[in-house]
């Protein structure tokens, strides 16, 4: 029996504006087992929140090449009635503004109530119960009075617990989280990342982790995927990334990170922009901000290959024989 959850292959997604064709997502393969957790990470615009809303079928961008295969599902040759029962369901989601999800003008209970009376055919007492419970498993205190409130009427940790308990309501085999700590203070981000892996290991459920936070993937990660101008440029195990980045924009993404010893230094960024999509003219995307690019990088464009085991790296540094690579990195340092 396959272990594969969710298959993206060569997925392009095209937005099609007065003012020219824009390629948020340019390529991408993507693959999540199931039960596991896959960090998606890189700068705001380089395509990871489009690739997500691709797999839900929720982006207004087009779908101009490639395969998304959910379950054993082609979710591209699905009707609207039938991604209606995936989504929430089988497939959920959560975002880094919980107002966006959450309806001000109904109840938490009658907003998670809603899923489950759809999914999974509950009547209306049963469905509120369940909801009580979700928001008791999500740790939300006085849930018998919470289910009764407003969305406004919660803070904003409460707010992200409560959106939660209403992806998890379901089971869902694949919870994709787009930033879901970003707009939360620390403690109550760590409270939020502790109850995800609880929910997680209790149910199974794969996790597709939206983020530019490195230290929220080296958490809860077990495989990271770097994208760069709607591309992935690197992909491998958390443990590999980390200590052995290959790509130079990983390696930027990675000393960007602040820590206790560079608290004295100024804190690294990686030099320019991320490209505005369409803008590329061919060659490496990263060859501008890149400080190892060298004459190839900007005529042709580097592929994704393996490594090592594992290990996926599109840079032509890994091309090189392995002294020139030496040589060439030295000369630019
Ligand atoms: Fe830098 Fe060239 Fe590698 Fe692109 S292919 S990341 S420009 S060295």
């Amino acid at each position: 029996m396959s272990n594969s959850l969710l298959d993206i292959k060569g997925l392009k997604t095209y937005f099609y504006t007065d003012d020219g064709v824009i390629p948020a997502v340019d390529g991408v393969d993507i693959k999540i087992n199931k039960g596991e957790t896959v960090g998606i990470v890189g700068e705001s615009g380089c395509g990871k929140s489009v690739t997500s809303l691709t797999a839900m079928q929720l982006t207004p961008g087009k779908v101009v090449e490639g395969s998304i295969t959910f379950d054993g599902k082609d979710i591209l040759s699905l009707s609207d009635k039938e991604l209606r029962e995936i989504r929430g369901n089988e497939m959920a989601m959560i975002f880094q503004e919980p107002m966006t999800s959450l309806n001000p003008l109904f109840t938490i209970g009658n907003q998670i109530s809603e899923a489950i009376r759809i999914h999974l055919k509950y009547d209306k007492k049963k469905a509120k119960e369940r909801a009580i419970a979700m928001l008791r498993k999500v740790e939300i205190p006085r849930p018998e009075e919470v289910v009764d409130d407003y969305p406004h009427q919660l803070s904003g940790g409460m707010r992200q617990r409560a959106m939660i308990a209403m992806a998890m309501a379901c089971n869902p085999k694949l919870l994709i989280a787009d930033e879901p700590t970003t707009a939360l203070d620390v403690t109550i981000q760590a409270q939020i990342l502790d109850l995800m892996r609880d929910l997680k290991e209790t149910s199974n459920t794969a996790i597709m982790m939206i983020t530019h936070d490195l230290g929220v993937v080296a958490e809860m990660c077990d495989r990271v995927i770097v994208m760069y101008a709607g591309k992935v440029v690197e992909q491998a195990d958390v443990k590999t990334l980390f200590k052995d980045p290959k790509h130079p924009y990983t390696q930027g993404l990675l000393k960007s990170v602040p820590s206790i010893e560079s608290m004295e230094k100024r804190l690294y960024s990686i030099k320019g922009n991320v490209p505005i999509p369409g803008s590329l003219k061919g060659g490496c995307p990263f060859a501008p901000r890149c400080d190892f690019a060298m004459d190839i990088c900007r005529e042709k464009e580097p592929i994704l290959k393996d490594v090592k085991e594992e290990h996926l790296v599109s840079c032509f540094l890994y091309e090189l024989d392995k002294e020139e690579a030496i040589n060439h990195v030295t000369a630019t340092r």
